[in-house]
């Protein structure tokens, strides 16, 4: 994967992307990258951080304020597809990634309705993508922090250089502490589940 990509991330919360995916952004920063959270941008806290992690990414930073309240009451697709209608500029991309059907831990909600959104919008032709990969990571049920699955089509295994790196957005630029969840969660391996064939059946 070392071609030129105009890629889209779409994911529920700003940091979701270093967390998931941060790796591989950074292994490629000659994709042309558009990263889009779907909630927090009316937060004063995450919303700057959000827009830092993106500029070290050197990517297009895009934000929207779907409800994230604790409660996590379900969102309809609709409200998505309007978020997604509103604030990007392109609708083509070569690549798509997203979050998991499943998520990738036990358990947050806006994370399997931002995956099943954003393959709507797929199918629908609202976005149009030559590839959708979708994080694939677990937690087995919260036994262990969420690690690459064993069924990925495809798992990036980050060099030293590359995790520090990562490991730096979330703990400098995030503020997250070393003991916290998402630090002690910041994967090393990388895990995607590639969906290629589909997209040529469908269209
Ligand atoms: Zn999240």
């Amino acid at each position: 994967m070392s071609d030129e990509k105009n890629i889209l991330v779409m994911v529920a919360h700003p940091d979701d992307e270093t967390l998931w995916c941060g790796g591989l952004l950074l292994k490629n920063s000659q994709w042309q990258k558009t990263i889009f959270s779907f909630t927090r941008e009316s937060d004063k806290d995450r919303n700057p951080k959000f827009y830092r992690a993106c500029e070290y990414f050197g990517a297009n930073g895009v934000m929207s304020d779907i409800d994230d309240g604790a409660e996590q009451k379900p969102v309809s697709y609709y409200e998505y597809q309007m978020a997604a209608e509103k604030k990007l500029e392109k609708k083509d991309y070569d690549l798509i990634i997203t979050h998991n059907p499943s998520g990738e831990y036990t358990r947050h909600l806006r994370h399997e309705e931002v995956s099943l959104s954003v393959l709507l919008m797929v199918g629908k032709g609202i976005l149009n993508t030559k590839e959708m990969w979708f994080f694939n990571f677990s937690d087995t049920f919260k036994k262990e922090f969420p690690r690459a699955r064993q069924d990925s089509d495809l798992i990036i295994e980050l060099d030293d250089e590359i995790y520090n790196r990562k490991k730096k957005i979330i703990c400098e630029i995030y503020g997250f502490s070393e003991s916290s969840w998402e630090a002690q969660t910041t994967p090393k391996k990388e895990g995607f589940r590639i969906m290629k064939e589909f997209f040529r059946r469908i269209k």
